[in-house]
C-alpha cells in the first residue's frame, strides 16, 4: 500500500514535471512566436524617411550582437524635405545644437486602433510607450509640444513630430519594441510594412529590412549613406496566388488574395499580370496582360486567358485610396512588383 502510494506520487511528481516541461519549452516557443508581425512604417506612406539605423541596443552604442545583448531598437531619420521648426527641449548630443523638431508627422505603426499606455514629455529624454494587438513600442525623440497624450490611440492617428530633443543630432524617432513590462526586447524577426527585420551582426550599420527583391540595408558608411525607405514599395504583404486550372490551350484561371498593409483602413491597388507562351521567363518577350482592379484588401481577383502559359504575376503600381480622397491620390511602388512564378 505504502510503496503504491509512493509510486503513484512519484509519478505524479514525474508527470508533473514531464507537464511543466512541456509547458516551459510551449512558453519559450510562444516568446519567439510573440515578435511583432503586423508593424507598419510609422510615417505617412506619400513621405520618404530614411532607414538610419539598424537593430541596435535600447541604449545605443557600437557594439557587436551578442546573446546577451537585446538589440530591440531601430531608427527612422525624417525627410529633411520636410523642414523643421525650433522645439523647446534640451539637444543633449555632441552638437548640441538649437533643438528643432520636423515638420514630418511621426503615425501609429499599427494596422489597428491601440492605446497611448504612456508617456514623458521630459525635455532631455522625451518618449511615448504605445500598443496594439500585443505589441508594445516605445519612440523616443518625439518632441513634448507635439506628443500625444495618454488613452486611445488611432489606427492612422498620429504620436507627434520627431525631434532633436534628448541625444540626436537630426528628428528621428528611436523604435523599441518592449514587452509587457516595457523591457526592450529582440526585433529581429518582425515585420514591420511587410519587411522582416534582418538579425543584424553589429549595431546600426547591419541588419537588413528584408523582402524578395527590395531589401533595405543600413549603411556602414553613416548617416548621408543610409538608404531611403519609401512606403509605397511595402503596400502588399502576404499575397497568395491559387492556381485552380492550367491546361495547354485551356482557360488559365488564377486566384489570388492578398492583405495590405498601411495605416489607413480604405485603401486598394491595381494589380497588373504579366503572361508569356513557352517555358524561358527569363527573355524580354513577355506579353503584359494588365487588368487593372481595383480590390479592398481580403477581396480576390480572376484572370483567365486560354492562349498562354502564365507564368508570372505582377502586383504592379499600388494606389493607395486614403479616407475622403479620390482613387490614386497616391501612387505607390511605380514599377515595382511582387513575382510569383510557376511553370506548367
Ligand atoms: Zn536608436
Amino acid at each position: 500500500m505504502y510503496s503504491k502510494q509512493r509510486i503513484f506520487y512519484l509519478s505524479l511528481i514525474f508527470s508533473i514535471l514531464f507537464t511543466l516541461g512541456v509547458e516551459f519549452s510551449q512558453d519559450t516557443s510562444v516568446a519567439e512566436a510573440q515578435v511583432a508581425t503586423a508593424l507598419v512604417f510609422p510615417f505617412s506612406p506619400d513621405q520618404t524617411w530614411k532607414y538610419s539605423g539598424g537593430p541596435h541596443p535600447d541604449s545605443g552604442g557600437y557594439v557587436p550582437k551578442k546573446p546577451s545583448v537585446v538589440f530591440s531598437s531601430l531608427d527612422f531619420l525624417a525627410p529633411t524635405s520636410a523642414g523643421t521648426v525650433a522645439e523647446k527641449c534640451i539637444n543633449t548630443s555632441r552638437s548640441k545644437a538649437a533643438p528643432v523638431r520636423s515638420k514630418a508627422a511621426i503615425i501609429s505603426p499599427f494596422q489597428m486602433d491601440g492605446r497611448v499606455v504612456s508617456r514623458s514629455t521630459a525635455q532631455s529624454n522625451p518618449w511615448v510607450i504605445i500598443e496594439a494587438g500585443g505589441i508594445r513600442i516605445r519612440m523616443n525623440h518625439v518632441a513634448p509640444s507635439t506628443m500625444v497624450g495618454v488613452g486611445t490611440l488611432k489606427r492612422g492617428g498620429i504620436i507627434g513630430n520627431p525631434s532633436t530633443c534628448g541625444d540626436s543630432d537630426a528628428p528621428h524617432i528611436h523604435f523599441v519594441l518592449l514587452d509587457g513590462n516595457n523591457n526592450p526586447r529582440e526585433i529581429a524577426g518582425s515585420t514591420i510594412s511587410g519587411y522582416l527585420v534582418g538579425t543584424a551582426t553589429m549595431s546600426y550599420a547591419t541588419g537588413c529590412l528584408i523582402q524578395i527583391y527590395s531589401s533595405i540595408c543600413p549603411s556602414p558608411f553613416g548617416a548621408n549613406w543610409n538608404p531611403d525607405i519609401k512606403p509605397g514599395e511595402v503596400r502588399i504583404s502576404n499575397p497568395s496566388v491559387q492556381i485552380k486550372s492550367i491546361f495547354p490551350g485551356a482557360n488559365v484561371t488564377v486566384s489570388f488574395t492578398y492583405t495590405n498593409v498601411g495605416h489607413y483602413p480604405v485603401s486598394v491597388e491595381s494589380i497588373g499580370m504579366a503572361a508569356r507562351r513557352g517555358s524561358d521567363w527569363t527573355g524580354s518577350n513577355w506579353d503584359f496582360k494588365y487588368q487593372t482592379t481595383y480590390l479592398n484588401p481580403g477581396q480576390s481577383a480572376t484572370y483567365s486567358d486560354k492562349k498562354y502559359f502564365l507564368l508570372g504575376i505582377y502586383f504592379m503600381e499600388p494606389v493607395v485610396k486614403f479616407p475622403g480622397k479620390a482613387w490614386g491620390g497616391v501612387q505607390l511602388e511605380k514599377g515595382g512588383f511582387f513575382h510569383y512564378p510557376f511553370r506548367i
